[in-house]
């Protein structure tokens, strides 16, 4: 039996389901001017951030999400020079990105400068390329950021989000969507978090359909595991405006990276874009 204070659980009331993680510790409480935050000691998984009850980030698992919702989008693209990682506010994304040589630019954007401060408190091996000079973090709405942004400035966009209610709600649709693709180079690319295959493949069809109405002219989901996150299995999406733009990756980049991951690798890329069964029959259907 789970028994307060010593348990941190998130419910998922439509799926029947918890997940639950037992703290030692609650080290921090807030209600930012856009959520509330908490961060927790807990026993097996180290520090885990909580959002609006969700749970984001721990140290234990925190590399399965980074590495996929970065490294395939970032050796899909030829040459991904600009990337901007939309939400993303613990910074373990920007940690990923900034391992790939050829970028020579990195911005955050997101909307919430409290999310970043206790995450260089709370997870500074998250936070330790922050100091990069090829990164650049700003605390604005990604909503307005590429309303605002110039056409054809970008080459990769990372929606990194908190789920699609409250402040990243506006993430997830067509006039966003539409947005990107006007600022994205020809060859651009956008990977956006698509929640769990398991509890929302409605959401993930979707969210793919809406890409393709607003622009973008391929679509791509990958899948990977997430103790974390609602269900265990969790996805990203891939857009492209180009029609052959998700056809392939670089592969030899890939199997040389002059990088450590402990997740990512070539032979997971590929395996990762492989639907299973019933899914791959909806997602077929769908385009
Ligand atoms: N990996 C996490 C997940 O899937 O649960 C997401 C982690 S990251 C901390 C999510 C970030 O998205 C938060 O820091 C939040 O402030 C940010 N965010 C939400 N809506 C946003 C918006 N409209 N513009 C920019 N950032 C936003």
């Amino acid at each position: 039996m789970l028994q307060a204070p010593h348990w941190f659980s998130e419910v998922y009331p439509h799926h029947g389901s918890a997940f639950s993680l037992k703290v030692s510790e609650k080290l921090h409480e807030e209600q930012s001017p856009f959520q509330r935050i908490e961060i927790y000691e807990t026993e097996w998984f180290g520090t885990l951030m909580v959002i609006d009850g969700c749970t984001m980030v721990s140290d234990r698992d925190n590399y399965l999400y980074h590495e996929m919702m970065t490294h395939p989008a970032l050796y899909t693209h030829p040459d991904p020079q600009t990337v901007w990682i939309i939400g993303g506010g613990d910074c373990g994304s920007l940690k990923e990105v900034l391992k790939h040589p050829e970028v020579g630019q990195a911005v955050q954007i997101d909307i919430d400068e409290r999310v970043t401060r206790l995450a260089e408190r709370y997870f500074p091996d998250l936070c330790s390329s922050n100091e990069d000079p090829r990164a650049r973090l700003l605390f604005l709405d990604g909503i307005q950021w590429v309303r605002e942004a110039a056409a054809e400035s970008v080459d990769l966009i990372i929606v990194d989000s908190t789920d699609p209610v409250g402040p990243a709600e506006g993430l997830f649709n067509q006039a966003f969507y539409r947005e990107c693709v006007r600022c994205l180079k020809p060859d651009g690319i956008l990977a956006q978090q698509s929640e769990s295959p398991l509890f929302h493949a409605d959401l993930i069809l979707a969210m793919r359909a809406t890409m393709q109405q607003a622009g973008f002219a391929a679509t791509r989901t990958l899948f990977f595991p997430q103790c974390l996150y609602p269900s265990g299995w969790w996805s990203g999406t891939l857009a492209s405006k180009s029609p052959t733009g998700l056809s392939g990756f670089r592969e030899a980049a890939a199997r040389d990276k002059p990088f450590e991951t402990l997740y990512y690798n070539a032979d997971i890329h590929t395996a990762a874009f492989v639907a299973p069964e019933a899914l791959g029959k909806r997602f077929h259907l769908a385009q």
